[in-house]
């Protein structure tokens, strides 16, 4: 069976309300990153796998129309001949659910609590109950009765995906890997886009599946035809670097595009509404692609439009002069009663490593004040390189939820 047959499966039993209740739904987080969306598709797959009378409904946690945002995703879907139309996205889920009072049975991957508008809405009713979470994040301590429930930092969520079902279930059948090779070229391209081709964050588990994949991909003579080894690089290094370059391709998108591409958003202990936008451009590119105009207005939206209080930026790019992995992490926000944002960048400091070192600042000099003029942007230089988004949020809402915040810096 390949991940396309049971997704068509999947969806003619929807179709003809033959799905047995309650229904049950496996969900990425809210970015719907690629090891978000892979990780609910193979969790779904591989718990049918398992028992074939069990259909677990992937659910991607953004609107239908947000996919194409995500050029590298739809690039990995095609080889799989997965088309938009055998997906579910957040719209879906309340038409589906709609349609019944049970509970609705939710497991998480690549998150560890609900995320998202509809997810809260239909778990604030009680009408979901968590059953289990397979996640590389910091630990918020929610749904302790899930099992699985197995959270543990790693590369790439994806691999916990596939050690828990293979360890688990399919380990002893020695035909596995030659059988499965469909759904282990699909894993293999989140673990090879957060790992940087298995250079960067690799843990016990990314190694371990990544043997895995190599030994079932030695089975298959399609994907060394579709990627072909070449004097420079290998075929795995050649699938890593077309899904990179689909996913640094912004063509197309204007500003709100690229906030919205990896867009996640919390509301902290405080009450603080907060927006992280991972971008994949510096802001040197941005600056000097777009006009002022779009930028202030973009900032403002983005605030407007997702109802938060500060939308924080962080990017990561390798520089075009020295080819050097670059982050910066920036922030923007206008009520003025949240002057208490004005301060984060210092208490970020340390932990970030932030400097004023800017790639490239003399060319957008002029767009940063001007963006400046309406609310309050701040842009740094992110020293330590090693904090991704997964670690800058737990820092920010440290900050913001730590107490002295208020009376210092009102
Ligand atoms: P979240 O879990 O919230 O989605 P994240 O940890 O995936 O956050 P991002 O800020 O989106 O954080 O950054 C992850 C991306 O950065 C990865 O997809 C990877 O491609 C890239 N990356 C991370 N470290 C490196 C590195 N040293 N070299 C090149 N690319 C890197
Ligand atoms: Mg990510």
């Amino acid at each position: 069976m390949s991940v396309k047959s049971y997704l068509v499966n999947l969806k003619s039993k929807l179709d003809t309300n033959a799905l047995k209740l309650p229904y049950t739904f496996v969900t990425g987080n809210q970015s719907a990153d690629m090891d978000s969306v892979v990780s609910a598709l193979t969790f779904a797959y591989f718990s049918n796998l398992r028992s074939s009378d069990q259909y677990v409904i992937p659910l991607i946690n953004i609107p239908k129309e947000d996919l194409k945002l995500r050029k590298d995703i739809v690039k990995l879907l095609s080889y799989h001949s997965i088309t938009e139309d055998l997906l579910y996205f957040v719209e879906d889920f309340e038409k589906i659910t709609g349609k019944s009072t049970d509970k609705i049975l939710l497991n998480l991957v690549d998150h560890n609590n609900i995320q998202g508008e509809e997810l809260h809405k239909a778990f604030n009713e009680g009408q979901v109950d968590t059953v289990g979470i397979l996640d590389h994040h910091a630990d918020e301590g929610e749904f302790l009765k899930a099992d699985p429930r197995i959270i543990r930092t790693c590369g790439s969520n994806s691999s916990l995906v596939f050690n828990y079902f293979y360890d688990n279930f399919f380990h002893t059948d020695k035909d596995f890997l030659s059988k499965q090779v469909d759904v282990l070229e699909l894993l293999l391209g989140p673990l090879l886009i957060d790992t940087s081709c298995m250079t960067q964050k690799v843990e016990e588990p990314d190694t371990k599946a990544f043997d895995a994949y190599k030994q079932g991909l030695s089975y298959s003579s399609g994907f060394q035809q579709l990627f072909v080894a070449d004097n420079d690089k290998s075929s795995i290094e050649n699938f890593h670097a077309t899904l990179k370059s689909a996913k640094k391709d912004f063509s197309g998108f204007s500003f709100m595009d690229i906030l919205r591409k990896d867009y996640k958003q919390f509301t902290f202990d405080k009450g603080d509404k907060v927006g992280f936008s991972s971008l994949g451009k510096s802001f040197k590119w941005i600056f000097t692609n777009y006009t002022k105009e779009e930028i202030e207005k973009t900032l403002g939206d983005a605030l407007k439009v997702n109802n938060i209080d500060l939308l924080v930026m962080s990017d990561s790019f390798n520089r075009k002069d020295t080819n050097q992995y670059t982050r910066e992490f920036a922030y923007y926000y206008e009520v003025q009663e949240n002057n208490r944002f004005k301060s984060l960048g210092e208490r970020a400091q340390k932990d970030l490593g932030l400097n004023d070192d800017i790639y490239g600042f003399d060319k957008i000099d002029a767009t940063y004040q001007a963006v400046n003029e309406k609310g309050t942007f701040k842009l740094f230089n992110q020293g330590n390189t090693a904090a991704s988004r997964k670690q800058i949020v737990p820092i920010v809402k440290n900050i913001l939820e730590s107490d002295n915040e208020t009376e210092n810096h009102l």
